[in-house]
């Protein structure tokens, strides 16, 4: 079945009674090689593993992916979907499709449900709705589930952000908390025109590869986060001013201290700084309020 073909897709709409949810960011891929190159890169050539997709849409791109990897889970959120996905996917029986919202599920006891007891490994490959792509990715990598591979199509912009470097405009929280999880990597990109309704924004394809261990080790995750976030809220203001903001229980001679003992100057902003800086800045805030004592929580 061709089913980035357009007639194709208006058949199966019609004959399910479908239509386009643009609360659900339903834009299905309408060019051929564009499902099938995804499916390719995902895991970077490792196809002896399972595939979580979120969104299949008509599964347009869980065809290509059950074609190539042993087993396809994929949750769709929208339950009219799921009568035209039994019929587009009827000739594999590799692909389960869960009836979900993926920022509702424990991704973590999903995978290990349906890939791990198996002795399956594992990796996302998904075409995003755009109105949820940060959660979605920040839920996946904080889930602890265990990927070898995040793959996700998304707005051009984002995949930009992700992929930037401290000290450049489009570096921000969101590029930092993601380095802390894995290495990130542009592999093409894809016109609105592939899509069916075609969106207002371009997009393209990026891979995640997990870290197996954290870049960095910090006294506490949560306070390293907070940092990250702190840092960005007020791009304009410097470092200390920033995070006081965040860490309203130090007075803002400590976060001076902090910084300036971390090696920048006081006039500094959170863009700057790496994600090695931010867990040095957390340890010392961990320090400060908890004495010397304080010790290492993975
Ligand atoms: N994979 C298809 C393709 O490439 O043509 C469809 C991709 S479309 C951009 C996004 C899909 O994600 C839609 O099928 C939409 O219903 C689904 N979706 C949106 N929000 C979701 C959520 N929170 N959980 C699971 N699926 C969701």
């Amino acid at each position: 079945m061709r089913l980035t073909d357009i007639n194709t897709v208006k058949e199966i709409m019609r004959e399910f009674d479908l239509n386009f949810k643009k609360k659900f960011g339903q834009n299905f891929l309408i060019n051929a090689s564009v499902p099938a190159r995804i499916a390719d890169e995902c895991t970077n050539g490792d196809f002896d593993c399972g595939i979580l997709e979120i969104g299949p849409g008509i599964g347009t791109l869980t065809y290509e992916l059950a074609k190539r990897y042993k087993k396809v889970v994929a949750v769709e959120i929208d339950t009219t979907l799921l009568p035209a996905l039994e019929h587009t996917l009827a000739e594999f029986d590799n692909v389960t499709v869960i009836s979900a919202d993926i920022m509702k599920t424990d991704v973590k006891e999903l995978c290990k449900r349906e890939f791990s007891d198996i002795g399956m490994h594992f990796s996302v490959c998904a075409n995003l709705p755009y109105y949820i792509t940060t959660p979605v990715i920040m839920h996946l990598l904080e889930s602890g589930a265990g990927f070898d591979y995040v793959t996700v199509m998304i707005q051009k912009e984002v995949v930009a952000r992700l992929c930037s470097m401290p000290g450049t405009a489009d570096y921000g929280a969101i590029t930092a908390s993601v380095s802390y999880y894995g290495e990130v990597k542009k592999l093409f990109s894809v016109p609105a025109g592939c899509f069916m309704p075609a969106p207002k924004v371009d997009s393209a394809v990026m891979r995640i590869r997990l870290h197996e261990e954290p870049p960095v080790k910090t006294l506490d995750t949560g306070v390293f986060f907070r940092v990250i976030r702190g840092a960005f809220a007020q791009r304009r203001k410097t470092l200390p001013n920033s995070l006081s903001s965040e860490f309203g229980e130090l007075d803002r001679a400590c976060l001076t201290g902090i910084v300036e003992e971390s090696g920048f100057s006081a006039t500094v902003r959170g863009e700057a700084l790496g994600i090695e800086d931010f867990a040095r800045i957390a340890d010392m805030i961990v320090k400060a309020k908890f004495g010397e004592t304080a010790t290492y929580k993975p």
